[in-house]
């Protein structure tokens, strides 16, 4: 079981079920999204995913056709990723879970706008 939180705290959600991959993602729609040099993201199954407080605080951004991104409309969190070609999976951001995410991170997506001002690995 994963548990994850907003920055205000008035969002709190669970994911009893497995993490697919996690990945970061380096494009440009993440990066501003974020303000950050890139998305970090656990996939899961939609059906593991549920809002344990403050869904009425969760805005959905339509970033594309299909893409939908979820974050506090109190503090701006970003929360999820989902694309409604997609369904059946969630992405949840890593830097929302509590305790920290300690497992592997197995994708970089997008790595041709990966931004020179990250450090160096
Ligand atoms: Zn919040
Ligand atoms: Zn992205």
């Amino acid at each position: 079981m994963l548990r994850g939180s907003c920055l205000c705290g008035g969002v709190a959600y669970r994911v009893d079920g497995p993490v697919h991959h996690a990945s970061h993602c380096y494009c440009t729609m993440c990066q501003k999204q974020h303000g950050a040099g890139a998305g970090s993201y656990a996939n899961v199954d939609s059906a593991a995913y549920a809002v344990e407080r403050g869904q009425e605080l969760v805005v959905e951004y339509a970033s594309s056709e299909h893409g939908r991104r979820g974050f506090c409309r109190v503090c701006g969190s970003t929360l999820t990723w989902r694309s409604t070609e997609s369904p059946e999976t969630i992405a949840v951001t890593l830097g929302t879970l509590e305790p920290l995410y300690d497992g592997p991170v197995e994708r970089e997506l997008y790595i041709e706008t990966k931004p020179a001002w990250l450090p160096v690995r």
